[in-house]
């Protein structure tokens, strides 16, 4: 499914060839099980604390995660990028990292912490943009992994506007069916939840006059762009016929770039960073 989505995405954006092949290598190692190794476990009082609390189940963790197999992932995105042959990938050309500086960028990118990234990208010897890039997709496989192990142990009853798994902000709602029921997906663990309509997840605004819709032209049967004029966040709201994939939250978000396009001319943004932060330093 996912490799077919890229394809198709590739067919429809050849401009982004470059971007997506870097994407391939992220898609292809979240299958990895070796990912799947020495998950932290979560603590007692996570476990024992009200079912509809507001903490993630990555923010329970007794120990920061310590994935071992991330420099030749790193690797293999630094690879990827360099063979993309655009300049401002080039740049990793120049980066010289090892084992506890991949740990790092890992870890920064874990907890959505730009500025940090930015820092570690002078230190190892490149520009914060490629770094930025590459970075957000160094995540990915451990936290798909940690949404495995944590299967049947997320709150159903979940009522805050980031992932209930790992903390990130949703990529986009699916709003499935004739019901109409509401998920909010995330595209970084996959794991996709129920949510209440009518609600901001940024900042939990409910008054109808504040949230808004955008309907793009021409695909107003299949997605809008939900608006919130409080703290001018937006969501991608695509009509689907269930909950999907874990991957394919991370799939339709690039493919409905043209969303974000329409939403960033009108002043909404997405918000940086991560919505439940960690206790660890990064
Ligand atoms: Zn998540
Ligand atoms: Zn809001």
């Amino acid at each position: 499914m996912a490799m077919t989505g890229l394809s198709e995405l590739r067919s429809r954006h050849p401009e982004w060839a470059p971007w997506l092949s870097v994407v391939d290598v992220a898609l292809c190692e979240i299958r990895n099980p070796a990912w799947q190794e020495g998950m932290p476990s979560v603590s007692q009082s996570a476990r024992s604390a009200t079912r509809a609390s507001s903490t993630s189940r990555l923010s329970c963790c007794d120990v920061p995660p310590n994935p071992t197999h991330l420099q030749p992932f790193l690797d293999r995105l630094v690879r990827a990028a360099l063979a993309a042959r655009t300049p401002s990938l080039g740049a990793l050309q120049h980066a010289r990292y090892d084992a506890r500086a991949s740990m790092s960028i890992f870890m920064a990118a874990l907890q959505g912490d730009d500025e940090r990234l930015d820092a570690l990208a002078s230190q190892i010897g490149t520009e914060p943009a490629p770094l930025r890039a590459v970075a957000s997709l160094l995540p990915l496989p451990w936290l798909q992994a940690f949404r495995r192990e944590q299967a049947g142990r997320i709150s159903q009853a979940w009522s805050a506007g980031y992932c209930p798994c790992c903390g990130s902000w949703p990529a986009l709602a699916k709003i499935c069916g004739i019901e109409r029921i509401r998920y909010l997906g995330c595209g970084r663990c996959g794991h996709c939840w129920e949510a209440e309509g009518l609600k901001c997840p940024y900042c939990g605004m409910r008054d109808h006059e504040q949230l808004g819709m955008l309907l793009p032209e021409g695909r107003a049967e299949q997605s809008a762009i939900e608006v919130c004029k409080a703290c001018e966040g937006y969501v991608k709201a695509l009509r689907t016929l269930g909950p999907g994939e874990p991957e394919d939250a991370l799939i339709a978000d690039l493919f409905s770039v043209e969303l974000d396009l329409a939403a960033t001319a009108r002043g909404y943004h997405r918000p940086s960073g991560v919505g439940c932060r960690m206790g660890w330093e990064s």
